[in-house]
């Protein structure tokens, strides 16, 4: 908060500021967040991948859909 400025002229700066600040903050926590949900995503999805009977289906690897198949899990999204 050292930028804020002390006059009361500079009112809609300072208020200009805290929004500023107050977003970046929030985007900080958010990537926070997202970076711990992918995490607990990768952890999460293995240990799903360990109990599943997997079932695979041939499935194209890009929208193209030319000539990269990949055998795919329909349940768990494992890659054979
Ligand atoms: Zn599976």
């Amino acid at each position: 908060m050292s930028y804020i400025h002390s006059n009361d002229s500079d009112a809609p700066f300072n208020k200009q500021f805290l929004i500023v600040d107050f977003t970046q903050k929030e985007i900080d926590n958010l990537s926070d967040r997202l970076r711990k949900l992918k995490s607990k995503l990768r952890i999460e999805t293995k240990k799903l991948q360990s109990m599943c009977d997997h079932t695979y289906v041939r499935e194209c690897l890009d929208d193209s859909c030319y000539r990269e198949y990949a055998y795919i899990c329909s349940k768990c999204k494992h890659f054979k």
